[in-house]
């Protein structure tokens, strides 16, 4: 008996990363995985090699939701995964001062709405059974002010607090629907290439984006995607509206300590 036998996952931004890492991970602990992203060619080759389903939804688009809940109607675990930084085109200002209207309500449009149209469609597919596993994918951005991404720490700080209502809402229907969310810092994913490149500095670069990190090295989608499994899973049954950071000890102590 695997973790996940005959459990609906649905996965958002499974094309890639971490979202690709969770959805082989559900699959392969016999989950009904449906991988889905924004891009239908890189998704689709995914969950080919996966070996799932996949569906084309742009979470940022309520009509997308609509159409996966007309063609998936019930599900036990959604994980709500698809983020971007803001700097998916290269460097732009997102500090307090100078990000641009249009770019924060851009990195808040897919974080932000994506989750809250996520956690609304997988509440419409819990319900009926009156049991499931949300889980919202946050940051460390999430939990501390990021000057330079202040958009993206926003928006991750939301869905923070979102799960929360989340979590308690469904509590208060007498429902066992679970909401939780996950925060990681320095996952090695395609979202960190354009920064380090594929130069002769490409070490030098990763141990000093790491240098403050107790474990001194970036962590793996596979290790995100495990601790997902554990809250998807009976394993997590009484686990809800919680935050489990998975950053190697970031946030564990000040990286100012003595020593
Ligand atoms: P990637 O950029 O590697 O992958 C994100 C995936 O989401 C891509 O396939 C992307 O598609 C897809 N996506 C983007 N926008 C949408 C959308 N509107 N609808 C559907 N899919 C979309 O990111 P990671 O795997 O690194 O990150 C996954 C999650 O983890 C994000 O929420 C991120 O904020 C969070 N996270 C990551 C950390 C890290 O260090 N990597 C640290 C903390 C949090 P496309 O390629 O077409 O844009």
């Amino acid at each position: 008996m695997r973790r996940m036998d005959g459990k609906i996952c649905v996965v958002t931004g499974a094309a890639r990363g971490i979202g690709r890492a969770i959805a082989a991970c559900l699959h392969n602990e016999g989950g009904i995985v449906i991988a889905t992203d924004l891009d239908e060619a890189a998704g689709a080759a995914t969950a080919a090699e996966i070996g799932c389903r996949f569906e084309k939804l742009d979470v940022r688009e309520e009509v997308d939701w609509i159409r996966l809940a007309q063609r998936l109607p019930s599900a036990d675990v959604v994980v709500n995964n698809a983020g971007i930084t803001g700097f998916e085109s290269g460097p732009v200002a997102h500090d307090p001062e100078n990000v641009s209207l249009t770019d924060w309500r851009e990195v808040h449009r897919t974080n932000l709405d994506g989750t809250f149209l996520g956690c609304r469609y997988a509440i419409g597919a819990m319900k009926g059974r009156g049991t499931g596993s949300i889980i919202n994918i946050s940051s460390r951005s999430g939990l501390v002010g990021i000057p330079l991404a202040a958009a993206y720490a926003s928006s991750k700080a939301a869905i923070r607090n979102h799960t929360k209502s989340v979590a308690l809402y469904c509590a208060g229907q007498g429902w066992k629907i679970r909401c939780n969310s996950v925060h990681p810092a320095a996952i090695l994913t395609p979202m960190w290439e354009a920064m380090l490149g594929t130069g002769p500095d490409r070490e030098a670069k990763m141990s000093a984006l790491v240098s403050d990190t107790p474990l001194k090295r970036f962590g793996t989608p596979e290790e995100v995607a495990s601790i997902v499994l554990m809250l998807a899973s009976d394993d997590a049954t009484y686990l809800t509206g919680t935050e489990l950071n998975i950053d190697g000890g970031l946030l564990a102590g000040s990286a100012a300590s003595p020593g």
